[in-house]
């Protein structure tokens, strides 16, 4: 099955739409994602995981002292797609959790935490 095209893609390493110029993921983008992405969530979640990645990288590489706060990216490009995930049933909820409650890295155990993962240190 070939899926039709996604005319709303992100500008790299602008990571603004190409179409609408909004942040990337846009809206538009959302709900193409969230159609081709239907019957599988999982790899909605690990696609937009490696979208992340690559713009926590590429963003920050273009402004390093003013750029995006790491919970800002998370919400923007994974938050949607989880909370969506959470208002389908029970099942998918054990996402949301282990999303949220990622290890702080607090104390000295020094454990390798991702610049991209869920901020919190409010
Ligand atoms: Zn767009």
């Amino acid at each position: 099955m070939v899926n039709p095209p996604r005319p709303h893609q992100p500008i790299r390493p602008l990571w603004l739409c190409r179409t609408c110029a909004a942040p990337w993921p846009c809206a538009t983008a959302r709900l193409a994602l969230l159609r081709e992405y239907a019957d599988d969530r999982v790899a909605l979640l690990v696609y937009l995981g490696g979208q992340l990645h690559d713009a926590a990288d590429e963003l920050y590489r273009l402004n390093p002292h003013d750029g995006p706060e790491p919970r800002q990216l998370f919400d923007r490009f994974l938050g949607w797609a989880l909370i969506r995930l959470a208002r389908d049933g029970p099942r998918v909820d054990r996402f949301v959790v282990s999303a949220r409650a990622a290890p702080s890295g607090t104390g000295s155990s020094g454990s390798p935490r991702s610049e991209t993962g869920p901020a919190e240190s409010r």
